[in-house]
């Protein structure tokens, strides 16, 4: 039976030690400060948004949060990224996607300062991290290495597999295990044969987005199983991409959902942003 991998647990520790970070950084009269754009009322975004805030409230960091109506257009968003760009006390910058279908979210993120790019999305950021020079990581993919890190999982030399190649999970997550000397190998919805890759895997990550697609006989035993996913049932219920119920009785560690990657997504933007208000100081 495979050891749970308390996400909420690494993600308090985390937490509270940033707290006192920014305790520190205050005294020095630097006051950590997130901004924060919605634009439109997806409801989805709205509480990823109110839970943005939040941790920024419990780890004393100021969260500014501006939320634009659906009818703003691209113009106006990059004019108030600017802004922010040479506000002195906004240390990081945010755009919540989706953006409505008429702004482009390439150039929108692409126009925050790179130096407060706590999202890590911009080009200039994705390419640092080809290169393994990076400023910031994307919160998700820097959340589940330091799961593994907390839980001792050596990743050099082992067979690493990534289902689901988007931006902002697959390819950086593939990046950071071949950045730790893991032997790599992505998967997508064209690839052929996905079990047999994946049964040859020592540490899977499964970001897809369908509720149980890796069952228990697509991994090997022993092996160490991350859950991106956030799927929601017919009965409200939220469920992961794997099958947790058979697939733990092989792995030896495992994230549940909820309670795995998704608290250190959230945690590691506020390191982000701590790390962008120290930028003068180190
Ligand atoms: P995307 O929809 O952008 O990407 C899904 C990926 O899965 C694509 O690369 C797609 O392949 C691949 N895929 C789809 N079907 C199959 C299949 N049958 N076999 C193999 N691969 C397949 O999703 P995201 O990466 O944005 O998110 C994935 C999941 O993670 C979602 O549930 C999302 O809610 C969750 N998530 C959770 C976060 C957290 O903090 N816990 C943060 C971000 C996301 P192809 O490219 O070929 O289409």
């Amino acid at each position: 039976m495979a050891k749970i991998i308390d996400g909420k647990l690494v993600s308090k520790s985390i937490r509270e030690s940033l707290a006192q970070e920014v305790a520190l950084l205050k005294e020095q009269g630097i006051f950590p400060k997130l901004a924060v754009i919605l634009v439109g009322n997806d409801p989805a975004s709205a509480v990823y948004v109110r839970n943005k805030e939040k941790a920024c409230l419990e780890t004393g960091i100021e969260p500014q949060q501006i939320t634009l109506p659906e009818e703003t257009n691209e113009n106006e968003l990059l004019t108030l990224i600017e802004r922010l760009n040479e506000d002195d006390s906004v240390h990081g910058i945010l755009v919540q996607l989706p953006l409505p279908r008429h702004i482009s979210e390439e150039k929108v993120i692409d126009s925050i300062d790179p130096s407060k790019d706590v999202d890590a999305f911009t080009h200039e950021s994705v390419g640092r991290i080809v290169e393994g020079k990076y400023t910031f990581l994307p919160c998700t993919p820097a959340g589940i290495m330091r799961l593994l890190e907390h839980y001792e999982v050596d990743i050099s030399g082992k067979e690493c597999v990534v289902v689901g190649r988007s931006n902002i999970v697959g390819k950086p997550m593939a990046l950071l295990l071949l950045n730790a000397s893991g032997t790599v190998t992505v998967c997508h919805s064209k690839t052929r044969n996905l079990s047999e890759v994946t049964s040859r895997a020592d540490i899977i990550v499964v970001a897809v987005g369908r509720a149980n697609f890796l069952k228990a006989d697509m991994v090997k035993d022993g092996a160490v199983v991350i859950d991106v996913g956030i799927n929601r049932l017919d009965n409200g219920k939220l469920c992961g991409d794997v099958e947790f119920e058979e697939v733990s009785k092989k792995a030896s560690l495992i994230t549940p959902v909820p309670g795995g990657v998704g608290p250190m997504t959230i945690t590691m933007l506020m390191k982000n942003t701590v790390f962008a208000a120290k930028k003068n100081i180190l």
